[in-house]
């Protein structure tokens, strides 16, 4: 681990000027994932600008009927909100789904949407990594991939976003709410998080010395009707191998509206419109639900070791859908 200068941070201003100032300094909050990143010399911070005192550990309700999440917000806290768990249950279900108790309850909203990936060569200095060392080739391409990603992939990178939270927030289509340098922006759920491309470095929209103040979640009444399920190899403290958010808004035995997310199999959270269209007029059955399947997995491409996640992918959400057509 590398000599690092550690700050705590009194106020927002604060943190943000040194952040800005110094271009190798980064924010801490819970440091579930970059302490382990530190002490593994993946990510070597000159500075750390610790925010954890910065006022940003509300759950509120918005004017529209929607809820504002601070950043510092912890895992556990926002999954047992009763806000959370009356109006977006699948938020609620996928932050359960995550990690440890112990994990959540130091694990904050900013924190969670940058996690890294959990590819073992990432985490592996021994090995090349485009992500880790731009240009030194991917070692997962022809390598042990199977947890590895059948969407959104490239030459230059197949590792799956790790993030059960954000699948949810994908599906509800949350807005990042972001304080920097040059302003403050507000930036859709859908493209914050970027696909691999030929920059795997690269894997959000933020900038450096950006803070993520915290996300809103809109107003979706339908999404009281909303299911995360997640599939892995332990049934607790392990990754997604696959995992679908969905919400369904049915009126007479019609779908009208539908939310549909993956993970586990995607280089980014991975909302699928194409699997919300194949839904969206149907009878809400099973039919309807392998047809969203089909859509959703159209084009994954396999690797060597990781074909099986396309047919699981798809029995995961047809599961998910069933659940949630099931509920009252
Ligand atoms: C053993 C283990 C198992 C896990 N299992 C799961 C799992 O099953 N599912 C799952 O989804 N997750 C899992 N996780 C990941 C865990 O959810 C994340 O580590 C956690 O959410 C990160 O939050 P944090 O506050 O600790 O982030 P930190 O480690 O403090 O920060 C992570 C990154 O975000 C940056 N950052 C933090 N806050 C902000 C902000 N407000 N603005 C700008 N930048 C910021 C930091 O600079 C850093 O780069 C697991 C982690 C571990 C260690
Ligand atoms: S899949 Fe991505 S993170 Fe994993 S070795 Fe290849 S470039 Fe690195």
């Amino acid at each position: 681990m590398h000599p690092f200068l550690y700050t705590l941070a009194a106020d927002e201003p604060t943190a943000r000027r040194i952040a800005a100032t110094d271009p190798a300094a980064a924010f801490i909050a819970g440091g579930t994932t970059l302490i382990d990143l530190m002490k593994l010399n993946v990510e070597h911070p000159a500075q750390l600008v610790d925010i954890t005192r910065l006022p940003l550990a509300k759950v509120e309700e918005l004017p529209d009927g929607g809820i504002r999440v601070g950043a510092m917000v912890r895992n556990s806290d926002l999954a047992n909100h009763m806000l959370i768990q009356a109006r977006y249950p699948v938020l609620s279900q996928a932050l359960l789904a995550g990690a440890s108790p112990q994990l959540r309850n130091m694990a904050t909203t900013g924190g969670n949407i940058l996690q890294r990936t959990r590819c073992w060569y990432f985490r592996d200095t021994a090995t090349p990594c485009n992500k880790r060392d731009p240009g030194s080739g991917c070692s997962a391409l022809h390598g042990q991939n199977r947890i590895h990603a059948v969407l959104g992939a490239s030459d230059h990178c197949i590792a799956t976003h790790a993030s059960d939270m954000c699948v949810a927030l994908a599906a509800l289509g949350a807005i990042v709410r972001i304080h920097g340098p040059s302003g403050d922006r507000a930036l859709p759920f859908s493209i914050f998080h970027l696909v691999p491309g030929a920059h795997p470095e690269r894997e959000t929209a933020l900038q450096h010395g950006e803070l993520i103040v915290g996300i809103d979640i809109p107003r979706l009444p339908f999404a009281t009707r909303s299911v995360y399920l997640k599939v892995r190899d332990r049934r607790s403290y392990a990754f997604a191998l696959a995992s679908a958010a969905v919400a369904l808004d049915i009126r007479d035995g019609i779908i009208r509206d539908a939310r549909v997310a993956l993970g586990g199999v995607a280089t980014k959270p991975w909302r699928s419109q194409a699997a919300e269209s194949a839904l969206v007029g149907k009878t809400a059955g099973s039919a309807a639900y392998h047809a969203a399947a089909m859509a959703a997995l159209e084009g994954a491409v396999p690797r060597a070791r990781n074909a099986f996640k396309i047919e699981l992918a798809k029995r995961t959400l047809m599961r998910a859908l069933a659940r949630a057509g099931a509920l009252a």
